[in-house]
């Protein structure tokens, strides 16, 4: 049934030309019928070079967001309308606006994962190139936000800069403690693997600080038969696939993110056919002020 379901899903949007984009956390029977797979930025990337005039995002609603930023003449679906990001709804521009009030001056850097309303109050956004993206910031004050451990990381890794944190996060990945990784690593000979985005109280524990591509990458290229993923489960899922003569082991099961699960293969089906989703939509000032908050990360990052 799902594999007629997957048939006719990749009939559909041949048909009517249409691309589908699935973030990594999104489940292996979404991923198989994706046209391109990846983190939020990858995707947008990848939307705009896409020649189809519709693209279908299975993720969550600042990754639809992006997308329709780099690609304003396309139209643009979130698959699932109810598909949030709690990290993403932590901060609004008008924290951004009452902070330069307070503290003139200073450069403020935005994670990807945020609003494109947050980005419109912002001088520059990051994804995982965020610590050669804030050193080569001249300023040496910067407001960095929303992810208190991101940002943490970043502020260890650059020098000369008086970088304040807002401190907050994913609430998933926030949620694994030290035991956590303490419990999982009882297992004889298994590799562990986590992101940057942890609490600085794990530094250490994992074999590689990155971001959920490069785990995956490393998980490819490693010698090691078994694996314990830091990560948000679905990417020791589709390494388990991918990889069939390796084990990949969660570690911990409350790294699920309940937000990118709405989004069901079902679905993209309906979406495709015409009934639900979310045409993202966003007014011009909106549009002009959050690119310009991407391009200068992409200038930066030069
Ligand atoms: Fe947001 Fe975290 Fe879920 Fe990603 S994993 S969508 S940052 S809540």
């Amino acid at each position: 049934m799902v594999r007629e379901i997957q048939d006719e899903i990749i009939r559909i949007k041949k048909e009517k030309g249409i691309c589908i984009l699935a973030h990594s956390y999104q489940a292996h029977e979404i991923m198989e019928i994706a046209d391109y797979t990846g983190d939020s930025f990858q995707l947008s990337l990848a939307g705009k070079e896409a020649r189809e005039d519709t693209v279908l995002m299975c993720g969550v609603h600042f990754m639809a967001e992006t997308v329709k930023l780099l690609s304003p003449q396309k139209k643009v679906l979130l698959v699932h309308p109810e598909a949030g990001c709690p990290m993403a709804d932590q901060v609004g521009p008008e924290f951004v606006e009452h902070f330069r009030e307070q503290n003139p001056g200073y450069t403020v850097v935005c994670y990807i994962n945020t609003t494109a309303a947050l980005k419109t109050a912002c001088d520059v956004c990051v994804t995982s190139t965020a610590v050669k993206i804030v050193n080569n910031i001249e300023n040496e004050n910067i407001l960095f936000l929303p992810d208190g451990n991101l940002g943490d990381y970043v502020s260890r890794q650059v020098r000369g800069k008086n970088i304040r944190l807002f401190q907050g996060g994913c609430p998933i990945h926030a949620a694994v403690r030290a035991e956590d990784v303490a419990a999982a690593r009882k297992a004889p000979q298994r590799a562990g693997a986590g992101p940057s985005r942890v609490r600085p109280r794990r530094g250490g524990h994992g074999r590689l600080c990155g971001i959920d591509l490069r785990i995956m990458d490393y998980a490819r290229k490693s010698d090691a038969r078994e694996f314990i993923i830091g990560t948000e489960n679905s990417i020791a899922e589709h390494l388990s696939y991918e990889l069939p003569d390796k084990e990949f082991y969660a570690l911990s099961k409350k790294m699920l993110c309940p937000n990118m699960k709405l989004t069901t293969l079902m679905d993209v089906y309906k979406v495709l056919q015409g009934q639900g989703g979310l045409e993202i939509d966003m007014d011009p000032d909106t549009m002009v002020r959050a690119k310009r908050c991407i391009d200068e990360m992409v200038r930066l990052g030069k």
